[in-house]
């Protein structure tokens, strides 16, 4: 089969899938199956949340990105037949044959179970997770009533992050700078309370010591509640129970938010390919499943072992492997040998509330708000595609990244 004709058909179009799609362009039938319309670069969400940057720049839709070579299909795909070759989009007639196959479904929120996690807490992966949450600070802003008592106003704006790790640190730090400036907007009495709740004796456990400090010293100052050893129990509508030192709290929430953990997509469960004990996809060094040489798969779904275990489950490694996978359908289709990759760390940031961010860059860590302009310079590079960059770039450098604050009802969003 002359690679042209071949039939590729790719699940998931986050950073394993579109960057796949790209590295594929005019080399094959490609076709992109997602349950979105949009890309969306995951690592600025909490940004999209405060307000620093619009959904253009971080959720391009597909068709901006890819050229008219790859056929764009918006489902989800519910049942894929290894043998046959072929797969179903729920809610649609009809098969999708393919030649190869990568799957890039990514993750979905991991609850582990807690009484009343899925039904109440707020999920943080997508624009329509962050859009909720924002409306759920507004309206809980808007109950209060001007001249409240400093600790019925604090009551009433408390918000629980469940999950310590960066995405829980960086998005109780941008809530908390959101809802501080809010009081002093609408000249609100007191302050509000963000607490993170982690299990373990640390906030990011998987980040090293250099930006850890910079991580707690931000905390302290955007006073951010940090409960570390502190396990959530149930989550109600109005509350969090959690145990600490063998103690059980109840605190009255307005929101509480779920960071913590992923666990692989359902889709994946269903499929008879090799897998750990996590359900991750266990792929040969070429990124190719151990039992189908024509599937790859990639990203959060896939375990591959020559890895830093810091970079597992991380964006910075679906986009490397993608140029791998790219590659290696490529050589794959032309009976060439395929390639191999160790993969690199390519640094680490942490947005710090709507001021500030820690960068580590080689050994060296810096923070403050040299870090979050380093830290925007470092995505722009990383966006697909150089039209969508240079767009993206351009508007951050013109128009700027300042926050947009949480306006009461009728002021628009
Ligand atoms: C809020 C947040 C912040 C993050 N920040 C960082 C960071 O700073 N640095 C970093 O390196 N990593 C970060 N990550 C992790 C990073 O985003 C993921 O590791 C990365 O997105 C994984 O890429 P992926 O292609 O495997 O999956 P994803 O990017 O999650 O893409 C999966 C795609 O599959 C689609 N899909 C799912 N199911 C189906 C189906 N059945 N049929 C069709 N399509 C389907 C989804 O719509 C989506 O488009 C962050 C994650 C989150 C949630």
């Amino acid at each position: 089969m002359s690679t042209s004709q071949a039939r590729v058909l790719i699940i998931g179009g986050g950073f394993g899938g579109v960057f796949t799609a790209l590295g594929l362009e005019g080399h094959a039938q490609t076709t992109l199956v997602s349950s979105e319309d949009h890309f969306l670069f995951k690592p600025l969400l909490y940004e999209y949340l405060s307000g620093e940057v619009e959904a253009w720049h971080i959720a391009p839709a597909y068709k901006e990105l890819l050229d008219e070579r790859t056929l764009i299909i918006r489902g989800a795909v519910s049942e894929i037949d290894l043998q046959k070759r072929e797969a179903i989009i729920a809610g649609r007639k009809g098969v999708l044959a393919y030649d190869v196959l990568v799957m890039a479904v990514g993750g979905v929120t991991n609850y582990w179970n807690i009484e009343g996690a899925e039904t109440y807490a707020f999920p943080f992966r997508t624009i329509e997770n962050a859009d909720a949450l924002r409306q759920r600070m507004v309206d809980a802003l808007d109950r209060v009533p001007p001249d409240a008592d400093p600790q019925d106003a604090r009551r009433a704006l408390t918000f629980a992050i469940v999950g310590g790790g960066a995405s829980g640190v960086e998005l109780s730090t941008k809530m908390a700078d959101l809802l501080r400036d809010a009081f002093e907007r609408r000249a609100l009495k007191g302050e509000p309370r963000v607490m993170v709740l982690e299990m373990s004796d640390q906030l990011v456990p998987g980040m090293g010591d250099e930006i850890r400090s910079y991580v707690e010293e931000a905390l302290k100052e955007i006073r951010v509640e940090a409960h570390t050893r502190t396990v959530v129990k149930r989550v109600t509508p109005r509350s969090i129970v959690f145990e600490h030192k063998g103690e059980m709290t109840e605190v009255e929430t307005a929101g509480v938010v779920w960071t913590a953990g992923v666990r692989v997509n359902p889709l994946v469960d269903k499929l008879d390919l090799e897998k750990d004990r996590r359900g991750l996809i266990i792929v040969k060094p070429t990124l190719q499943t151990t039992n189908f040489e024509n599937v790859f798969a990639l990203g959060d779904i896939a375990l591959y072992t020559d890895v830093s275990p810091r970079l597992a489950g991380t964006a910075q490694l679906a986009f490397q492997e993608a140029g791998v996978v790219a590659d290696n359908i490529r050589a794959f289709l032309s009976g060439k040998p395929l390639r191999t990759k160790h993969f690199e760390e390519l640094g680490e940031a942490v947005s710090l509330g709507t001021e500030r961010a820690a960068v580590l860059a080689g050994n060296k860590a810096f923070g403050g708000a040299l870090a979050r302009q380093a830290r925007f310079a470092l995505y722009t590079q990383r966006l697909p595609t150089w039209h969508h960059r240079l767009r993206v770039g351009a508007s951050w450098f013109f128009e700027g990244t300042s926050p947009r604050p949480l306006q009461p009802l009728g002021f628009g969003r």
